[in-house]
């Protein structure tokens, strides 16, 4: 749950970012460390560059489901713009989840040792 809550991977109260995902300008801005736990959420420099896998694969899947129920749905040329367009709407969200999967699934396989619990704050 607090994986969509956009909470801390580690103890799960922290937020990621620091505005909400309507400030169309800063949505992207990210803590440096857990306000609760103290996790750095950028371990080593560039450790975000591989949300850019991530975010590939939602949008691609997005995509492919987007235009085989709009073909089942009998949606047709609308498609050519229907898909485009969610795909700019969901932006942001695919933006941030994708950095979201970094710090669940990438950060506690490659830094365990950093990822391990310590004493959390409260
Ligand atoms: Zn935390």
């Amino acid at each position: 749950m607090s994986f969509f809550l956009e909470k801390c991977p580690r103890c799960g109260k922290g937020p990621v970012f620091l505005y909400s995902v309507f400030h169309i300008f800063k949505f992207t801005e990210t803590h440096s460390h857990c306000s609760k736990c103290e996790l750095n959420y950028e371990p080593e420099t560039g450790f975000f560059f591989g949300a850019m896998y991530w975010s590939y694969a939602m949008l691609v899947g997005l995509a492919v489901i987007t235009a085989i129920s709009g073909t089942y749905l009998g949606l047709g040329e609308m498609l050519y713009w229907g898909i485009p367009s969610l795909i700019v709407v969901l932006l942001p969200w695919i933006f941030r989840y994708s950095r979201m999967l970094m710090l669940y699934v990438v950060y506690p396989i490659m830094h365990k040792n950093r990822f391990e619990k310590k004493d959390i704050k409260d």
